[in-house]
């Protein structure tokens, strides 16, 4: 009893709870809106830290399998081709942080966790139960779906994403009172005036020029553009980011975009970075919508109800730690039940307590990968002075520059 939790969004970040609560003895229902678990055809870089959550899951073996290990990270500029920085990824990693820098489609991640949290008995996965409403009861949590079904647990945590339900009723206070609040206690998220064109390309299908086991960042200004292995190396994912408008329905995620646009956007850039653009047939583009870095613990949680990944920390993508942070958030609460269980198996979980805990030990690091992420972006992005002053900091100590002991190490236990 009073092992029972729900869980809303069956994302990275949903998927990856299910198995961290489950391993640690609780009872799951993960409602997902959609029809069926999908992931976009992109990928994510999983840094040492990603990477460990996984392994601690006992996943290493079914990463290994779809993952992609690069050699390492380069920066160049986007115009004249130069290689700005480099950081050795592979062999580096493994011996300082003790786990590899992954990259990885991300249905390939999605699918690793999805057969993972099969695999556990005391997971229920239910498709197209969109979440409407929660209401938190003195002793539990109901959520009601557009399907009109009522689930009632002990506990809740939304792992819906940018445009999360359940983070309005976290936002609106205690017993979630004051859903119109005058002011609003929370804000929808805001467009970073960003766009993110996203592809991919088959390496056999590329000219040896232009295969390639790094990660490499372009960068120009006002644009970069990432590259790097997925699916063990066979795929190259793109993602060029423009600065822009934002176009159609932002909630919509992806737009089908055409390669004449993208290539216009981007403008003149270097012949092989141009030539990577143009081998790319097909491409979507994203509006890239933020928030600002988290203020305090009452982001994560409140009551019975809490938030994880970017239902409560959505971030920009300049640091490759979006999906990161949300598997590090779960990783800590199974951490913090597992504990809570060692301690009284037999009593009821403090769930409250334990949010709190998982709140506090949590808000200070997102909101810091938050920030990183943001002024990343304006370096990336950089002109002028800054520009060059960016360009002989990666040229005198680009490896210091670009390793992050503080974030690789993670994630951080929590007491
Ligand atoms: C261009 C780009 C590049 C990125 N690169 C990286 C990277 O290299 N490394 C990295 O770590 N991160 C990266 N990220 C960030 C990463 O994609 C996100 O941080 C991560 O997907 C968040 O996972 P999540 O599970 O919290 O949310 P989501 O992936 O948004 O999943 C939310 C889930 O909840 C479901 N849902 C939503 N509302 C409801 C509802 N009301 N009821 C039921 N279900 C609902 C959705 O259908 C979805 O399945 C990148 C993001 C972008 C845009």
């Amino acid at each position: 009893m009073n092992k029972h939790v729900l869980i809303a969004g069956g994302g990275i970040g949903g998927m990856g709870l299910a198995v961290a609560l489950t391993r640690a003895g609780l009872n799951v229902d993960l409602l997902e809106q959609t029809p069926e678990f999908s992931e976009v055809g992109a990928g994510i870089q999983l840094g040492p830290n990603a990477v460990r959550v996984l392994s601690d899951w006992g996943l290493s073996n079914a990463l290994q399998a779809v993952a992609a290990f690069p050699d390492r990270l380069r920066v160049r500029d986007a115009h004249e081709g130069t290689v700005l920085g480099e950081l050795p990824l592979s062999e580096r990693a493994r011996l300082k942080y003790g786990q590899p820098y992954a990259t990885i489609h991300r249905a390939d991640a999605l699918q690793v966790l999805l057969q993972a949290a099969q695999a556990e008995p005391r997971v229920t996965l239910h498709l197209k139960e969109r979440l409407r409403s929660v209401h938190e009861l003195p002793d539990g949590v109901s959520v009601l779906t557009e399907t009109g079904h009522t689930h009632v647990a002990d506990a809740l945590i939304g792992c819906d994403g940018l445009w999360s339900v359940v983070r309005r009723h976290v936002m609106a206070g205690p017993a979630g009172l004051l859903p119109d609040a005058d002011p609003p206690l929370d804000i929808p998220p805001r467009f970073s005036g960003h766009i993110a064109y996203r592809g991919m390309v088959a390496q056999a299908d590329l000219p040896d020029s232009l295969r390639t086991q790094s990660v490499t960042a372009w960068l120009g200004a006002k644009l970069h553009v990432v590259q790097y292995p997925v699916r063990r190396g066979e795929l190259v994912n793109v993602v060029a980011v423009v600065e822009g408008r934002q176009l159609g329905n932002p909630q919509g995620w992806t737009h089908d975009a055409n390669r004449a646009e993208l290539l216009q956007a981007i403008g003149p850039v270097h012949p092989q970075l141009r030539d990577l653009l143009e081998a790319v047939t097909s491409w979507k583009q994203w509006p890239l919508n933020d928030r600002p870095p988290m203020t305090g613990p009452y982001e994560h949680a409140q009551g019975r109800v809490a938030l994880a990944g970017d239902a409560a920390h959505p971030m920009r993508p300049y640091l490759a730690q979006g999906a990161a942070m949300a598997l590090e958030d779960a990783w800590t609460l199974g951490r913090l039940v597992q504990r809570a269980l060692a301690a009284d198996s037999a009593g009821p979980i403090p769930w409250v307590d334990l949010f709190q805990r998982y709140a506090r030990g949590r808000w200070q690091r997102n909101a810091r990968v938050q920030a990183n992420s943001i002024s990343n972006g304006k370096v990336f992005h950089a002109d002028g002075f800054l520009r060059m002053g960016r360009d002989v900091a990666l040229s005198l100590m680009g490896d210091t520059l670009m390793d992050k002991p503080w974030l690789y190490s993670g994630p951080p236990d929590v007491v």
